[in-house]
């Protein structure tokens, strides 16, 4: 028999935890709302049957406000799953159980599955599945996604409901409150002329759902018939509300009983104390610079201590152990010089230079994890809300932003969680400039060769400066460019408890992310950096050109291009080659530069430090990768993707403009450069304390707070009263 299983839930409950324990897959887990934004499956065989799992983006309700809540509701609606596991976490039961009265009340088959309940029991507690049962009329099964028995009997439990005859028809008492039969009479045959059962249309009809009554098609006058029941929006909610805390009353019992569960309900408490560690974490003052502690943190550990030694181990393997043998091996047996050379330089020292890199980029990886899974970037959230606003985005923009430093592509698809519609189109065209992983292997090289002990700095300067251009870019959008003004937002934002990443999941990212990185590898940028040695090393008319006076195909090309980039200190064909790699995939840039000779033979010149930090800067903000511009075409449309595509490459230009040009008056006048920032700096102070005199003279001191606040209402009430 196959089966088909929807999981739906609020956010953030362990949907998608317990999918890949159920399938065994490695979709996306993460401590914030809004991880998952598509629906995804995969069938599973248990015992005689065959288990299609489906796992949806979080809702909150059946009345949607975002897109990818759009994709749950229709996948529920469409009525073609055999059973819905309607996923509650146990922590956040109370509110959890709103959807799930909701499902009920439209009908279609519901299991309820209460998750975390690891979490209950380290606190000494345990839950009465029975009353709840009782209650709903559905089976209740508590799980944790944390053990895989659990989900074998999650799937156990499913099929034995689906295959029972004796699928009891749920009564829900709180419905006799409403005026079901007011609506009823009022909105007539239309019901069931749009498909929906009579009592649910009711319902959504008291709530005002505007997705069902633009089905329904009412008329103005059985709307304002609706209207003249009062608010029955807040009548829905209080019934619901009152009969889950109903359910609620004294279904936490503590298990006295289990000693052991009583030594831990000691240590142990709901995730780890949260709003201990939130009031410094999301201290007024302290809240951005640990912040940037945390990250400059990571950025020293997988760039300076151990991904430097592990990366110099890699290069140490390759060099002697495959480099050395196999060029002398080959020199000793008289083969062609273009096979030797393509062999050592285009693979072994191209492909080669890139699989040095796997350590950084799994420890990066590691570390955007970790912050995701402890909950800390849902405080980055928070505490960037406020700054964000100012420029149009909000703080749900900083997930899919720092999702950014992981991959572009995967990040623009993030957007999707963003309700507002110009967000979302300004998220997604700015998260392409925060610094993805596969831009880290060039930094790092480059860096390495012209910066040494300052590489680090050099490499966080480089991830603060692609924000930073996102950021000035808002603020930019937000004042002149009117299709991209957000206007008044509204933003919820929910603070999940932290949590412990399990050993498990730390090493489930390692491998996850070592064999994506490994077949891109293998495939795509070994393919590019065998087609970009060719070209660069062949000429149509004299063949293998080393040791010729001909050009080769590609220094005839791209030396067409060269002059563009001459005024960004790095006019020459392999410069140009290597970033033309680098449309397809970021890491081609380096492992094109390690097969045209290293880095130290492109850039030259009076200041080559200086032309590589520019060309650090153009790889940063140019084009991520055309996996990116589709992403980008497929969240906001191919005019935007063009945009987006021009933007990127006029701001890289622009920008390594500006690098390369202060850098050469630098060198120039060291004396008068110092002198300008000094006074730069005056001015612009200056013009700060100005400003905010000016503005704040206009307002009036608040004699209610010690504020001149506009917003506060403290002052207008009294004014009001007297
Ligand atoms: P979704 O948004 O509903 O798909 O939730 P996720 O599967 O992304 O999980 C949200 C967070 O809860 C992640 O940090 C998970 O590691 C954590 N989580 C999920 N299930 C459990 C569980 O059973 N126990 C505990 N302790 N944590 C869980
Ligand atoms: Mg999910």
């Amino acid at each position: 028999m196959e089966y088909t299983v929807s999981l739906v839930g609020n956010p953030n409950v362990g949907k998608t935890s317990l999918y890949n324990r159920i399938t065994g897959s490695l979709e996306h887990v993460g401590n914030w709302h809004g991880v998952t934004v598509a629906e995804v499956s995969k069938s599973v065989h248990h015992g005689d049957c065959s288990v299609n799992v489906i796992d949806l983006p979080g809702l909150y309700s059946l009345s949607v406000y975002s897109p990818e809540e759009g994709i749950s509701r229709d996948r529920i609606l469409s009525g073609e799953s055999n059973l819905i596991i309607n996923i509650c976490e146990v922590n956040n039961l109370t509110r959890n159980l709103y959807l799930t009265l909701q499902l009920l009340e439209l009908g279609v088959p519901v299991l309820l599955a209460v998750n975390m309940m690891d979490e209950l029991y380290k606190r000494g507690k345990t839950l009465d599945c029975k009353k709840i049962e009782n209650a709903l009329g559905i089976p209740v099964v508590p799980v944790s996604a944390k053990r895989k028995e659990d989900a074998a009997l999650l799937i156990d439990k499913s099929i034995e409901y689906i295959k029972s005859s004796s699928r009891a028809h749920t009564s829900l008492p709180y419905q006799d409150k409403l005026p079901l039969g007011k609506v009823s009479a009022i909105i007539g045959d239309k019901a069931s002329e749009a498909g929906f059962g009579a009592k649910y249309a009711a319902i959504k009809v008291l709530e005002r759902d505007g997705f069902v009554i633009e089905k329904l098609g009412l008329t103005e006058e059985q709307i304002a018939a609706v209207d003249a029941l009062g608010d029955t929006q807040a009548m829905l909610a209080g019934v619901r509300y009152e009969f889950i805390s109903h359910i609620c009353e004294g279904v936490f019992t503590d298990s006295e009983s289990d000693p052991a569960k009583k030594t831990r309900k000691k240590a142990g408490s709901h995730g780890l104390g949260f709003s201990r560690i939130d009031k410094v974490v999301l201290n007024k003052y302290a809240a951005l610079p640990i912040f940037f502690l945390v990250m400059a943190l990571i950025f020293f550990v997988t760039f300076g201590l151990i991904g430097n030694f592990f990366t110099w181990l890699l290069e140490l393997g390759i060099e002697k152990l495959l480099y050395n043998p196999i060029t002398r091996g080959l020199t000793k047996v008289d083969c062609p010089q273009w096979i030797i050379g393509l062999l050592g330089d285009g693979i072994i020292n191209g492909v080669g230079g890139i699989l040095v890199f796997l350590p950084q980029i799994v420890l990066l990886f590691f570390f955007l994890a970790l912050l995701e899974d402890s909950g800390y970037i849902s405080r980055v959230a928070f505490m960037t809300d406020g700054i964000f606003r100012k420029i149009g985005l909000s703080g749900r923009s900083a997930f899919t932003m720092l999702m950014g430093f992981g991959c572009s592509a995967t990040a623009v698809l993030t957007a999707r969680g963003l309700e507002d519609d110009t967000m979302r189109k300004k998220t997604v065209l700015l998260t392409p400039f925060m610094s993805c992983s596969a831009r880290l292997p060039v930094y790092s090289a480059i860096a390495a060769a012209f910066f040494a002990g300052g590489k680090p700095f050099v490499i966080f300067g480089m991830y603060i400066l692609g924000a930073a251009v996102s950021l000035t870019l808002a603020a930019i959008f937000e004042k002149c460019v009117k299709p991209l003004k957000s206007g008044k937002l509204s933003f919820i934002m929910e603070m999940p408890p932290y949590r412990f990443p399990t050993a498990e999941r730390v090493g489930q990212i390692i491998w996850h992310n070592t064999k994506a990185f490994l077949v891109r590898v293998g495939t795509m940028i070994f393919a590019l950096n065998v087609i970009v040695w060719v070209l660069a090393n062949f000429s149509f008319t004299a063949g293998y050109t080393v040791g010729k006076e001909a050009k080769s195909i590609l220094e005839t090309f791209s030396g067409w291009i060269a002059p563009v980039f001459a005024p960004l200190g790095f006019g020459n064909w392999k410069a140009v080659t290597s970033l033309i790699g680098g449309l397809v995939a970021k890491e081609v840039v380096i492992s094109t530069i390690d097969s045209l000779g290293g880095v130290e033979a492109i850039f030259l010149g009076a200041h080559p430090s200086l032309s590589a930090l520019a060309f650090m800067t153009f790889t940063l903000l140019y084009v991520p990768c055309v996996a990116t511009l589709a992403a980008i075409r497929k969240e906001i449309g191919v005019k935007w993707m063009f945009f987006s595509l021009v933007l990127q490459i006029c701001v890289a230009y622009l920008v390594s403009l500006a690098v390369y040009g202060i850098g050469l008056v630098y060198y120039a006048h060291k004396g008068v450069f110092i002198g300008a920032i000094i006074v730069a700096a005056v001015v612009l102070v200056c013009v700060c304390v100005l400003v905010s005199v000016i503005r704040g003279r206009g307002k009036h001191k608040c004699p209610y707070c010690s504020n001149s606040c506009a917003g506060c209402t403290k002052g207008k009430d009294r004014e009001n009263k007297s």
